[in-house]
């Protein structure tokens, strides 16, 4: 079978290089490769397609160990192959969560077995993830975790944050931050506003997010620490992470399809299926957001695919578990609901989609979101003008947690290729 494919006829954007134009992509074995290195190779029409280096998503929940009715490995890689990422990020709220080096050579040998996409590991920040004790930086680097994350909550102690950012910045990895103060957020199900007063459910403010965000901005300016903050909803963190980009602050910062796209109001049309952690906030929030990664205040666009099954998600407000699936859906929204409506273009969108999200991985030591010669022939290909209906009976997630069933989407992900064009 052969190894050696030329992809002809498409528009190429390529951030990385700056590439936007009509080129053949070349690959052989495995790589993308220059044309003469061919010996006969098998052609492949791209006319009408747009061919990006593979998409990364630097926040998916994959479930495995420990909670594998909702989505596994093998799954959860399949869905973003769908997706169109050829790099994510695993979560490490599983059980065990990875917080020691036992732990994580036991997870990464599960990932190694079954995974269809390359799949980085957030290592713990604290032992069980339960914000106390932190674990140890250098070893859990060493066992394979390129950084290292509590998401789902994260310490709420400044002082215990404080020491952890100087021991990650030694071991010379980002930490990954879920800003939420439990103090605040607690008991609310979903944003504090007008739907949660009509639903007569507890809400969460604003507060609950920028605290946290402005503790670690300003904990990562004291130790040089690279803070990145995960899914943002709210126009005044957006405000504080630009106060710290202008000072130097080495954040990056991650905003989700959902909260670009929908506000609590979502939350009367689709229920629990629009519960998530952060909660969708107002207009002026959603807007503030599509401002910030429009203008690269947030860099990269994250799924946050939570998958929940849905007789969990069937239950009352109060039980049912924060998050929706994204993967199989993010990359088409994007293109309907920013690219399509003029809100930015099709090469920013990459970005941040590819090299927006690299600048988190550089610990990989792989050459990710790039189509240069000699780089991992990992390919998103999209075709921006067809549209398809969104269909929760397709996913390969084993989960169709989704407020986007039956939607007509504008732009969809038409091939992954994760090496070869098989
Ligand atoms: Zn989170």
């Amino acid at each position: 079978m052969s190894s050696e494919w030329i992809l002809t006829g498409g528009r190429v954007i390529d951030p990385s290089r700056g590439v936007d134009g009509y080129h053949d992509v070349c690959i052989k074995d495995g790589r993308i490769a220059s044309e003469s290195e061919l010996s006969s190779p098998v052609r492949l029409d791209m006319s009408g397609k747009v061919l990006a280096p593979g998409f990364i998503d630097v926040h998916v929940h994959l479930r495995e160990p420990g909670q594998t009715h909702k989505d596994d490995i093998a799954t959860g890689t399949a869905a973003a192959k769908a997706g169109g990422f050829t790099t994510i990020v695993a979560m490490p709220n599983t059980i065990p969560a990875p917080d020691t080096p036992e732990h994580v050579e036991a997870i990464l040998a599960l990932i190694a077995q079954k995974a269809c996409v390359r799949v980085a590991l957030a290592g713990a920040l604290t032992l069980g993830r339960e914000g106390m004790t932190e674990t140890d930086a250098a070893a859990l680097r060493k066992a394979g975790c390129p950084l290292l994350s509590d998401d789902g909550s994260t310490p709420q102690s400044a002082g215990l944050m404080k020491r952890i950012m100087i021991a990650v910045a030694e071991a010379g990895l980002p930490v990954v931050d879920h800003c939420e103060d439990m103090s605040l957020s607690k008991p609310g199900l979903l944003h504090d506003g007008s739907v949660a007063r009509k639903l007569g459910l507890p809400g969460q403010p604003r507060s609950a997010e920028e605290l946290i965000v402005a503790r670690d901005l300003l904990l990562a300016g004291e130790t040089g620490c690279h803070i990145h903050l995960q899914h943002l909803s709210s126009a005044g963190s957006v405000d504080l992470i630009r106060w710290a980009k202008d000072r130097g602050i080495k954040v990056t910062a991650e905003t989700t399809p959902h909260h670009l796209c929908l506000t609590h109001e979502a939350c009367l049309e689709f229920g629990t299926n629009a519960k998530m952690a952060p909660p969708l906030r107002e207009e002026e929030d959603r807007l503030a957001l599509i401002r910030g990664i429009e203008d690269g205040t947030i860099d990269m666009i994250a799924t946050d695919h939570a998958p929940h099954t849905t007789q969990e998600k069937n239950q009352e407000w109060s039980k049912a578990p924060f998050g929706i699936v994204g993967l199989e859906t993010a990359v088409p929204l994007c293109l309907d609901r920013l690219v399509h409506t003029g809100c930015m273009s099709i090469a920013k969108l990459i970005e941040r989609f590819t090299t927006g999200p690299a600048k988190l991985l550089g610990n990989l030591g792989v050459d990710l979101a790039t189509l240069k010669i000699g780089a991992p022939a990992e390919i998103t290909i999209l075709d921006l003008d067809a549209t398809h209906t969104v269909n929760v009976a397709d996913f390969a997630s084993k989960s169709t947690n989704c407020p986007y069933d039956g939607l007509v989407l504008k732009g969809k992900v038409v091939k992954t290729i994760m090496g070869n064009c098989r």
